[in-house]
């Protein structure tokens, strides 16, 4: 005879799947009324929950399970036969029934051993961290394919067994892995692995697996290349099939099969009270918080997923809009107060061998009435890459220099702080200004030395990478800092180099609307550069597929000849190993280096110390090679005018943004300059997304429509925006989000200022929690 506990349990999983999958009343045979007619006697409060389920719609039934749900967990526990060993300590048993509070700890989860270690090595340790642990990404694996049917170039996923499996190293230092997949009609294909020699293990003759990547065929033959791969080892019942399946940001050894059994239970178990009331839902077309966090790790179709994410999205600007809002009291700081004379820009316009453009006369304007008040300075100056912002930037660096200030420039990286020391050597030197350089890699003696003039104050301006603030570094008289591409930035490191409060100006190619620039900057105010130096002819930019790529490289090789210089850009492969990409490089400038045998070629990736690379960069500049082959390390900030040809290879696995920035590279002198981009994949979609950058300049429209053709699956993250309190919110295309959400924040502070209400405990309790993982990200 089955205890009630028993029979509770084996009524609460096919309840909590019903749940998770959206209500459809099949979960089991018969449906859920059929289930309660078996094993719903013991529970009469149940089975009045859900009496007339199938009549209910979706909305209602999620409802009546949840209250169900929580009448089984409610209900009295049997007497263990534990609990007669007296005084001895309780015993730490875990309940997999219990019901579970946002902000239990994981440990209370059951999972199997390893499991807390592993969500705290994800930086999850509550059940709510777990919960807004979002996927990165969503793969539609509804339907599989019948591989008879895969095109050449097609992207796939395949789920089955490894029939068998090899190992090659066809040269010294490469190891080729691969693996016949067998699916479920018996079908077969080959996956392939390059130089991934921990895939190894996982590639046992009898693993499921679910595999991912761009299919080949030889004849009868399909080959993957893969591009990513799941084990689906952890239990039949996976949630990683026949689905859309959420893909998760994860470590090595944390399978994605696990994160999702994590998710998974944490979604049934916890009661998710929502912290927006009904009428604001209402209000805001949102839907509820259950249903939202269910759609986006276990959508039930694409509808789902688009409404999770318009809540979720929804509430990371609210809870943004009411951080600011209420930090936003803090009040004016009393910056440095510089004469900033229109005699000292003009003599400094007058070094320069251009005049400004209108757009940066205006920008240099605004600033130097930010000078000249005793506020501080903290302004954005926004412009695209080529629109001269560092030239107004040297600017104001000359002004607080003519006052006897000190002026800090903090850069990305150190390729890119070599440079801004060269262009402002140019700028700044002839007029007087003395110049130094801190980056990680010079030696000890060299920093010491620098750091030594920096304090005395025989270093006006001094350029350098985050070792600015790393290193101890003290100025004399810090009164101008300007920080470039931001978004690399945390507001913390800012904050570290305000402490001595000088004004503030960063500059950014990212394009930010205005609303937004608002909300997340809080205290920057704006400035555009929308007008590029005159002279510039249009880069030409070319789409072709990979089967004219002989075509293209013969154009390269016609600039070559004609004395100019060209970049290659490799794409990542392998979309979680950063090692794979360096191998498409070096692999890339192999094959270059057979296809153009007159071409000096270099080689540039991210595993290179600063530096080689440097050497690499400084040779490149020095016209020592024509071609640079490189990773997407260039993509900031490189300048070689001379450089007039760029090619993308596989420019389809690049956002549309992130190719207007790698196309910035070129362009830079009054050369006439050419981009092409070769597309792997031929598919209509890609053609049309690649087109956008073909026939558009203008970084802005460019970031629109990206964001229009993207499919609500696709999450971008922080690295895009820059701004760590968003994981789903996308800053060009949420402006009318942003503007709802700020809405609502400033009317539940009106009528309730400190959110005091107890009935807004949940929300508060939320802001805090988002306001320590902001700070905590930015220390990181
Ligand atoms: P950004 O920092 O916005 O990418 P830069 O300030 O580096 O742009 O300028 C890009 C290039 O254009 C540099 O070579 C710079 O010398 C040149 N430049 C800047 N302003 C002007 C101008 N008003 N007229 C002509 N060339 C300019
Ligand atoms: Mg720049």
């Amino acid at each position: 005879m089955a205890t009630v506990q028993e029979l509770r349990d084996k009524l609460r999983k096919p309840l909590e799947r019903e749940l998770l999958t959206g209500c459809s009343n099949r979960v089991v045979a018969g449906g859920v009324e059929k289930l309660l007619e078996h094993l719903g006697k013991p529970f009469p409060q149940v089975r009045e929950a859900l009496r007339g389920y199938a009549a209910m719609d979706e909305d209602e039934r999620g409802e009546r399970l949840r209250a169900a749900l929580a009448l089984l967990s409610d209900a009295p526990r049997p007497s263990t036969e534990r609990s007669t060993g007296a005084r001895s300590a309780p015993p730490v048993t875990l309940d997999p029934t219990a019901r579970l509070q946002p902000g239990d700890e994981v440990s209370k989860l059951d999972l199997g051993p390893g499991s807390v270690k592993k969500l705290h090595a994800l930086g999850l340790r509550t059940v709510r961290d777990v919960l807004h642990h979002y996927p990165r990404k969503h793969e539609d694996r509804r339907a599989l394919p019948n591989l008879q049917d895969v095109q050449d170039g097609e992207k796939l996923t395949v789920q089955g067994v490894v029939v068998s499996k090899t190992r090659r190293t066809p040269k010294p230092g490469m190891l080729i892995l691969e693996a016949v997949l067998q699916d479920a009609w018996g079908q077969k294909v080959r996956c392939t692995w390059f130089s991934q020699p921990w895939v190894e293990k996982q590639l046992r003759e009898g693993a499921r697996l679910i595999v991912s990547g761009r299919a080949k065929r030889f004849g009868r033959t399909l080959q993957l290349g893969v591009e990513y791969f799941e084990t689906e080892d952890e239990g039949k019942d996976s949630l990683s099939i026949n689905r859309i399946v959420g893909v998760y940001d994860s470590k090595d050894g944390i399978s994605q099969a696990f994160l999702r059994r994590a998710v998974q239970q944490c979604l049934a178990r916890t009661d998710l009270g929502d912290y927006l009331t009904a009428p604001s839902r209402a209000r805001y077309a949102l839907t509820d918080l259950a249903d939202a966090l269910s759609g986006i790790h276990f959508p039930t179709d694409e509808d789902h997923l688009t409404r999770a994410m318009a809540r979720l999205r929804f509430d990371e600007y609210l809870f943004l809009e009411l951080r600011v809002l209420l930090q936003g009291e803090e009040g004016v700081l009393l910056g440095k107060r510089f004469s900033a004379s229109e005699q000292d820009m003009s003599t400094f316009e007058a070094s320069l061998p251009f005049r400004f453009t209108g757009a940066q006369k205006r920008v240099l304007l605004e600033i130097a009435d930010d000078m000249r008040s005793e506020r501080q300075m903290a302004r954005l100056v926004q412009g695209d890459v080529g629109s001269g912002k560092t030239a107004v930037a040297a600017c104001a660096l000359y002004l607080a220099a003519r006052d006897g200030y000190q002026g800090a420039l903090m850069a990305p990286t150190e390729i890119l702080a070599r440079q801004h020391f060269a262009n402002l050597q140019g700028y700044l030197y002839p007029l007087g200004v003395r110049l130094g350089l801190l980056i990680g890699a010079m030696t000890g003696k060299q920093k010491a030395e620098m750091q030594r003039a920096i304090a005395s104050g025989e270093i006006d301006v001094v350029i350098g990478t985050q070792a600015l603030i790393q290193e101890s570094v003290t100025f004399n008289n810090l009164g101008l800092a300007v920080v470039d591409e931001e978004h690399r930035f945390g507001v913390m490191q800012r904050r570290k180099l305000l402490q001595s409060r000088p004004d503030v100006l960063v500059m950014s190619a990212t394009p930010i609307p205005r609303s937004l620039a608002l909300t997340a900057y809080g205290d920057l105010e704006l400035s555009i550069i929308d007008e590029l130096p005159p002279g510039r002819t249009p880069i030409e930019t070319k789409l072709l597929a990979d089967t004219h790529r002989a075509q293209a490289y013969g154009f390269v090789m016609t600039q070559i000849r004609e004395g100019r210089q060209a970049y290659v850009v490799a794409s990542l492969i392998d979309e979680s190993e950063t090692l794979t990409e360096l191998m498409a490089a070096s692999a890339l400038a192999e094959n270059l280096r057979g296809l153009l045998p007159e071409a000096r070629i270099a080689l540039l990736h991210g595993k290179m110390s600063a530096a080689e690379k440097e050497d690499v960069m400084a040779r490149f500049r020095a016209r020592e090679f024509d071609l640079l082959v490189s990773t997407t390390v260039i993509e900031v900030g490189v300048d070689v005018p001379n450089s007039t040809v760029m090619v993308i290879e596989n420019a389809e696995r690049f956002g549309l943004a992130q190719l207007h920035q790698l196309r910035g590279r070129v362009g830079r002198g009054s050369l006439k300059s050419y981009c092409i981009l070769i597309a792997g994949d031929h598919s209509k979609k890609t053609r049309q997304r690649l087109k956008v950058i073909e026939g558009n300049t203008d970084g802005f429209v460019i970031a629109e429509a990206d964001l229009k053709l993207r499919g609500p699956g696709e999450i971008r993250g922080t690295r895009q925006s820059g701004l760590p309190d968003l994981k789903l919110g996308d800053i060009i295309s949420d402006v009318e989000v942003i503007e709802r959400a700020r809405e609502l924040a400033k009317a539940m502070l009106k009528s309730d200022p400190q959110l005091a209400h107890p009935r807004l405990n949940a929300l508060k309790s939320e802001l805090q929690e988002r306001a320590a993982q902001v700070a905590y990200r930015e220390v990181i």
